[in-house]
Parts: C-alpha cells; sequence; structure tokens
C-alpha cells in the first residue's frame, strides 16, 4: 500500500502535473488526504469556483463492461451489429474489420490470449466470456509502476467480484500470477469503475474504464462535480457549484433521480456501503418526493415515507393522515413496482407515453422516481424519435415536452445538484421545444426569444466538449444564442434542414 505521499506522487505522474505544457506547469487545487467519512478523499485546498477543470483523468485499463447482458462489439473500436464482424482465428476476440485487428490494442490482447492454453473450447452460447473478462486482461499489460498504482487503490475483495475469470478460467490455463492479478483488477473495477459515454445517439458496445484519480474522489448523493467524456477516453472532472478550502470533492456513483432507497439499496449492493449523506437523511430529499409512494389509506391523498430514512427496516408514515406502514407492506409494493415497470416496453414511446398518462400516478405520486424517469424518456424522446420528429409532432406534444423540462428542472435545482450534466441536457432540450414553437408561430419570436437564448448559453457551457452532448449544440447556440446577428428567418433554417 502507498502512502499518502507516494499516492499523491503517484497521481501527479499520473495527471502529467510535473510536466510543463508550452511553459506552464499545471497545478490543482486538490490535494489527496484523509476524508471525514473515513478512508481517503480528495480535499479542495482553494475555493475553486463552478465550471473549473478540476483534473483530466485517463484509464488505466479500459474495455468492455462485464455485465452478462453487455451487447458484445468490436473488442477495438466498439461497433455493434456488424454483419461483417468475425473472430480472431488466433485468439477468438470479436473484431470489426482487419483495421481495428491491425491496431496495437488488439496486437496486445491477441498476444495474452493466444499464450494461454485452452483446456475446453468456448461454445456459442458462451461466446461472451473473452469480451467480458477482457478489461481485467488488460491489466496484464500494466508496467510495474502502474500495477502499484491499481494494488494502492480501494478495491473489495469479496467473493461475488472477479466471477468473469472464474469463469474464463474454465476454459483456458492460466498462469497463477495473471490471475491473481486479473480477480485484483476485478475488484478495483467493481469498486472504482466508471461508464464511459458514448457519442450521442450512436449505438456503440458499453464500455468501462478504470480511471484511478477519478476512483478516489468519495461518493454523495449531492455531488459538487460531474465527468465528461471526450473522443480519447478521457475524463474531465469539473465543479458544479462553489467548493470552499477545506470541504471534499465528490462524485455520484448513484442515478441523481432516484429516490433514496433505491439510491441507498443500489450503493449497498454494488459498492458495499450505507450513503449518510444529508440528501439520504431527509426523507423528503429536498421536498422532491422522489421517493414517496401513496397512502395505502383509500381515503387520502397523503405520501408515504420512510420515518427514519437511514435505517432500512424504518416504518412508513403518511405525511397527511400519519398512517403507519411496516417496512414489509412498501418493499411488497415497490417490488410490484418493479415487474410492471419490467413489463414495459420502453422501445416503443407511445407505450411509454400512454403509461405516463393514464396508469402510473394511479399508483404512485407524481412526484416518485418512476414517473420522473418516463417524463425524461418523452422530453429526450420527443422531437427526435422516428414517428416523434418536430415536423411530426402535435402542438399538445410540443407543450407536453416544455412542461416536462420545466417540472425535471425544478427536481434537479430542488435537489442542488448545481449545473450537472443531467441540466444541461434539459435546458438543450427546452431550448429546442421553445425554438420549434417560435418557428411554428413567428410571431411568438419576440416573445421568447431571450428565453430561446438563454437556454441554449447555459446548455453549451455545461455540455460543450461532452462526447455525448447533442451534435447540434454549438450549431443552435451560433444561430439561436445570444449575439447572433442574422436576421429571424435565417436564425430558424438550421431547425428545417
Ligand atoms: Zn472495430
Ligand atoms: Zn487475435
Ligand atoms: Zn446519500
Ligand atoms: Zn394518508
Amino acid at each position: 500500500m502507498l502512502s499518502l505521499e507516494q499516492l499523491s506522487q503517484t497521481v501527479k505522474e499520473h495527471l502529467g502535473l510535473n510536466e510543463f505544457v508550452d511553459g506552464i506547469q499545471y497545478t490543482c487545487k486538490w490535494t489527496i488526504d484523509e476524508s471525514p467519512l473515513g478512508g481517503r478523499g480528495l480535499i479542495a485546498s482553494e475555493d475553486i469556483m463552478p465550471g473549473e477543470v478540476l483534473f483530466v483523468d485517463r484509464p488505466l485499463i479500459y474495455g468492455p463492461r462485464s455485465g452478462a447482458n453487455v451487447e458484445q462489439g468490436c473488442t477495438v473500436c466498439g461497433k455493434l451489429d456488424s454483419d461483417t464482424s468475425y473472430k480472431c482465428d488466433k485468439c477468438s476476440l470479436l473484431l470489426c474489420s482487419e483495421q481495428c485487428q491491425n491496431t496495437n490494442i488488439h496486437f496486445n490482447d491477441c498476444g495474452i490470449i493466444s499464450r494461454w492454453n485452452i483446456n475446453t473450447p468456448i461454445e456459442d452460447d458462451n461466446s461472451n466470456v473473452l469480451s467480458r473478462s477482457l478489461t481485467p486482461i488488460r491489466a496484464l499489460m500494466l508496467n510495474d509502476d502502474q500495477r502499484i498504482f491499481l494494488a494502492s487503490l480501494q478495491a473489495h475483495r469479496l467473493p461475488q467480484h472477479g466471477a468473469e475469470i472464474r469463469n474464463l478460467k474454465q476454459y483456458y490455463e492460466i498462469p497463477e500470477e495473471e490471475e491473481q492479478l486479473m480477480l485484483l483488477a476485478c475488484c478495483a473495477l467493481d469498486t472504482n469503475a466508471y461508464q464511459i459515454a458514448t457519442a450521442y445517439g450512436k449505438r456503440e458496445m458499453s464500455m468501462r474504464g478504470l480511471y484511478p484519480v477519478s476512483g478516489l474522489m468519495n461518493h454523495n448523493c449531492v455531488p459538487n462535480t460531474r465527468y465528461y467524456f471526450n473522443g480519447d477516453l478521457q475524463m474531465t472532472v469539473k465543479a458544479v457549484k462553489p467548493i470552499r478550502a477545506g470541504t471534499e470533492i465528490f462524485s455520484c456513483y448513484s442515478g441523481i433521480l432516484w429516490g433514496t432507497p433505491a439510491r441507498r439499496t443500489h450503493l449497498y449492493k454494488t459498492k458495499h456501503f450505507l450513503c449518510k449523506c444529508d440528501r439520504c437523511s431527509d426523507p423528503t430529499e429536498g421536498g422532491t418526493l422522489l421517493g414517496a409512494l401513496k397512502c395505502f389509506s383509500t381515503e387520502c391523498s397523503g405520501n408515504l415515507l420512510p420515518i427514519d430514512p437511514l435505517k432500512s427496516s424504518s416504518p412508513w408514515r403518511c405525511l397527511q393522515c400519519n398512517m403507519r406502514v411496516p417496512d414489509e407492506n412498501v418493499r411488497a409494493v415497490q417490488g410490484a413496482l418493479g415487474s410492471l415497470m419490467g413489463s414495459l416496453n420502453f422501445e416503443s414511446v407511445q407505450e411509454l407515453e400512454s403509461f405516463l398518462i393514464n396508469r402510473i400516478t394511479k399508483y404512485v405520486p407524481k412526484t416518485n422516481q418512476i414517473v420522473v424517469d418516463l417524463q425524461c424518456r418523452l422530453i429526450w424522446a420527443f422531437g427526435e424519435v422516428e414517428g416523434y420528429r418536430w415536423h411530426e409532432l402535435s402542438e399538445s406534444r410540443l407543450a407536453l415536452k416544455e412542461s416536462l423540462c420545466r417540472g425535471t428542472l425544478r427536481t434537479v435545482a430542488a435537489l442542488g445538484v448545481g449545473d450537472a450534466h443531467l441540466r444541461g441536457l434539459l435546458l438543450y432540450h427546452l431550448h429546442a421545444a421553445l425554438a420549434e414553437r417560435a418557428r411554428r408561430s413567428p410571431d411568438l419570436y419576440e416573445e421568447i426569444k431571450s428565453e430561446i437564448e438563454s437556454t441554449i448559453e447555459q446548455a453549451y457551457i455545461i455540455l460543450q466538449g461532452d462526447i455525448s452532448a447533442p451534435p447540434d449544440l454549438e450549431l443552435r447556440r451560433r444561430y439561436l444564442g445570444p449575439g447572433c446577428d442574422k436576421p429571424q428567418e435565417e436564425r430558424f433554417f438550421i431547425l428545417d434542414a
């Protein structure tokens, strides 16, 4: 285990902070130190302003995610469903083209795997064994310094981690030392890895990366940072609100719009801790009521919330009639809601819309995370998905998109998550709905012009440089943002394209 000082030195080298670029040596406004939560964390050493870049991390290792349902793609570029994809005849990894086969990435992967003797050939119904293990396999390429860095990261050494390697061992003879390093990598990945975002609307294999500095940030359900990826696997971490010197820098390992019971269960199952942050301690979550259920009394229209949200066995109580409900009954309802959602076809916008409008609010309050999630899905779909594109969108759907954007932005503001990625996306979609309204009724433009300009400008500030940002973000800002001197007719031509 590295001491704090050695770890700080390793991190500085990893981030290139010791190098001079164009005569400037980049420094950072944080240090690695003991966290009040226990263990290590990143602590601000100076006041940090919203929007400031805290660091740009790159992965020690990256590759396909290990989930059994992750769709397999080219192991070099991530391309999916290519008719031309084939398996390398030396190592059996999936590839999309000779171009990808001839890369260093494949040369290295291939060198390791083809060296192992095969015990049992991999059958077709188990063909994802290699893809699921590829990320930890890539740990075998790390040099000595990188291996020390890997070993110094926090890792849960529990039996459920590393299943992909135990599975792989049924097919290959793997030297003990290599197996141990891959198991360590699995534990470090499960504890620290981030899913790597792909380009907006593009279907690619889902990948994860072990970003060691990002992994040092502890979790908070209201993080003070956001992160985004560029096309070169770099992960930029920025402040989303003011961070005072001496306070801890947090990331969020869970869904921002999930209610407390869902977040805490997910964090416990995947990261093995029970979050006790301010948001988790507040039953109403800043008044958003994301986890609330309907009162079980048919005469009451109140909301049920846990009495002590930090205790998973806590009874729930209605805010209006004070009825108490034991946690088993609450869990039964949550389970039934889970099954109900599992039966939905999320690909069908029509089905989601009718479920949202006609059914779900019979079972849960309008503030519940399930409703909020469905609302977001409609926001993303309206204007963009086949059958619901701008020219096909009815007036009522356009109005619905606008009001859903405003409502979700209020929820995001109430949570206090600052300029989170989600806020940027919602502002972009609100802008797009307003711009479409002005295109349809040019007389309205003067009235809503300033909001069209400010929403795209704020969205741009939050989403610029992010590979998952909408591709027309910059174009929209140029034509519909503040300071554009083009006449009204010309400003909207981009929407007709
Ligand atoms: Zn490829
Ligand atoms: Zn190969
Ligand atoms: Zn929390
Ligand atoms: Zn009640």
